[in-house]
């Protein structure tokens, strides 16, 4: 089972239900209708799972995954996401209470095989294989949630090779941390140890072996991942 580090502690916690946001972010969902997959502004968040095994902590490298020695995807892409990661077990939490079942949060990369999901959708059929393969979900240091700063107003940013492919602000999700947490909990319940990756800004892009890929958030870190 895949565990994180708490940053300013020696603790370590156990990676339980890995929640994802699909199309959170308005000018995400604008690069994707120039393209061949049809999407529009959903009326309620977009949800998806990664297994827990696709969690990795603190990881220098992604590769995309081979099977019977060959390649499953010739498209691997980046998407930077602001991670909560949860503190407290909890069902129906109301908005005005999100932030007391919350224990911090990281810098999230959901790597995505874009082909490999892009066929599965035209084809009707789940696309667990796109997203959650072996360190597709690479997070940094857990920063405890503090009056420091706002997590729903943060710089979030990703380069390749030292060049700005995504850079926005979290207050640009459709959906904010409260409604995340008030719906997912709602509907699915919450656990400690439970993330939730909350969605992915514009500025996806195909990675090449030997890029090297940064992502960071103002004030809660950075990953820095190499691809093989
Ligand atoms: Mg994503």
């Amino acid at each position: 089972m895949s565990k994180i580090k708490i940053a300013g502690t020696n603790e370590e916690m156990k990676v339980q239900n890995v929640y994802c946001i699909g199309k959170n972010y308005l000018e995400h969902i604008k690069e994707f209708d120039k393209s061949d997959v049809k999407s529009e502004v959903p009326g309620e968040p977009i949800i998806f799972l990664k297994p827990n095994t696709a969690v990795e902590f603190d990881a220098k490298s992604v590769a995309i995954p081979r099977f019977k020695g060959k390649k499953i995807s010739d498209d691997l892409q980046n998407e930077v996401e602001l991670v909560i990661v949860m503190g407290k077990d909890g069902k129906n939490i109301v908005q005005e209470q999100a932030f007391d079942y919350i224990l911090g949060y990281s810098v999230g990369i959901d790597f995505t095989l874009r082909d490999v999901q892009s066929e599965f959708k035209k084809k009707g059929l789940p696309w667990a294989l796109s997203k959650g393969f072996i360190g597709s979900a690479p997070v940094s240091k857990v920063i405890l949630k503090s009056g420091n700063y706002d997590a729903g107003n943060l710089k979030i940013k990703l380069t390749v090779n030292n060049v700005i492919k995504q850079d926005s602000n979290t207050r640009e999700m459709i959906f904010n941390i409260p409604y995340l947490v008030h719906y997912i909990s709602s509907i699915f319940g919450l656990k400690k140890g439970d993330l939730i990756f909350t969605g992915t800004p514009a500025g996806v892009t195909k990675l090449k072996p030997g890029d090297k890929v940064k992502a960071e958030i103002e004030s809660i870190g950075e990953l820095n991942i190499l691809v093989e």
